[in-house]
C-alpha cells in the first residue's frame, strides 16, 4: 500500500465559502490539510463558529468543498461514503420512529432486508447499553440515552470512520463523560470495527481523554493552527497528573 492510500481520510487545500445575508462571500475554511490515519483518534478543537461542523460535513460527503481534494481510502469523495458515519450534537432522531427504526435507518442505503436491518440495529443497541429499548420512542428516553441511539445508528453500519460532532456537549457533564468513556472502552477493546475516529469538540478535557492527536483549529477563516500529540496510555484517568498537565497546556 502506498502512503496516500493508507490514510482513511485525506484532505488537502480544502476551502469553503458561505454567502452572508448581505450577499457577500465569507471564507469559512481556508486551505485545510488533514489526514486521519488507520488506528487513531483525532480531536479537532476549536471555538464555536470556527468551521468545525462545516469541515466534518465535507468529510462525511454531505456538502462539497469549494476547493481542494477530499479522499477516503485513496478514492476521491463525491458524496456520502458507506464506510463513513456521523454522530450529531443534536442526536438527529426521528421522533415518530421507534429507537430500533431510527437505528435501522442508517442501514437503508446498504440494501439489506428489513429483518437483517432490525437485527443489526438490536446488536448495535446492545453494544451501546440499550438492549431492550428498541421498541421505545425517543421522547421516552433521557438525553444520554437518545445520544446512545444516535451512536448506535452510526455503529450499526459498521463504519470504518466515525465522525463525532460535539456528540457529548448537549448532555450534562456526568452523562457526557460516561458516554465518552463507554465509547472509548468499545474502541480500546476492539469491540467495534471502526478504524479511525474524528472527534470535534470545544472541550479540552474531552480531547485529551480521547485523542491520540489534538488539532487546534483557528477561526476566521477556519484552519489547523497547531497539533499536539497525546502520548498517554489508555484507559486514561481524567484526574491523573498527566491528563491535568496536558489540559493546562492546551
Ligand atoms: P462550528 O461547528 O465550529 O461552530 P460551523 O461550521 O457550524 O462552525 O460554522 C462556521 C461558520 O459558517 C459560521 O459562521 C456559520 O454561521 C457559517 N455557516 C455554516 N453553515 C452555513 C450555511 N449553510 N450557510 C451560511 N453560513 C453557514
Ligand atoms: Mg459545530
Amino acid at each position: 500500500m502506498n502512503g496516500k492510500a493508507s490514510f482513511l481520510l485525506d484532505l488537502s487545500g480544502v476551502s469553503k465559502m458561505f454567502q452572508t445575508a448581505d450577499g457577500t462571500n465569507r471564507s469559512v475554511l481556508e486551505d485545510v490539510d488533514f489526514q486521519l490515519r488507520d488506528g487513531e483518534i483525532v480531536a479537532l478543537l476549536g471555538k464555536s463558529g470556527s468551521g468545525k461542523s462545516t469541515l466534518l460535513r465535507i468529510m462525511a460527503g454531505l456538502i462539497p468543498a469549494d476547493q481542494g481534494q477530499v479522499s477516503y481510502r485513496g478514492q476521491p469523495l463525491y458524496g456520502p461514503a458507506s464506510g463513513v458515519a456521523m454522530v450529531f450534537q443534536s442526536f438527529a432522531l426521528f421522533p415518530w420512529l421507534t429507537v430500533r427504526q431510527n437505528v435501522a435507518l442508517g442501514l437503508e442505503a446498504q440494501g439489506v432486508s428489513l429483518a437483517e436491518r432490525e437485527q443489526r440495529a438490536e446488536n448495535a443497541l446492545e453494544l451501546i447499553g440499550l438492549a431492550g429499548f428498541g421498541g421505545a420512542l425517543p421522547r421516552e428516553l433521557s438525553g444520554g440515552m437518545r445520544q446512545r441511539v444516535g451512536i448506535a445508528r452510526a455503529l450499526a453500519t459498521d463504519p470504518d470512520v466515525l465522525l463525532m460532532d460535539e456528540a457529548f456537549s448537549a448532555l450534562d457533564v456526568l452523562t457526557g463523560e460516561t458516554l465518552r468513556d463507554d465509547m472509548l472502552e468499545l474502541w480500546d477493546e476492539r469491540r467495534i470495527s471502526t478504524r479511525g475516529i474524528l472527534v470535534v469538540s470545544h472541550n479540552i478535557e474531552e480531547a485529551v481523554m480521547m485523542a491520540d492527536r489534538i488539532l487546534i483549529f483557528a477561526s476566521d477563516p477556519g484552519r489547523v493552527r497547531d497539533e499536539i500529540r497525546v502520548n498517554l496510555p489508555r484507559p486514561r484517568n481524567a484526574d491523573s497528573a498527566e491528563v491535568r498537565a496536558l489540559v493546562d497546556q492546551v
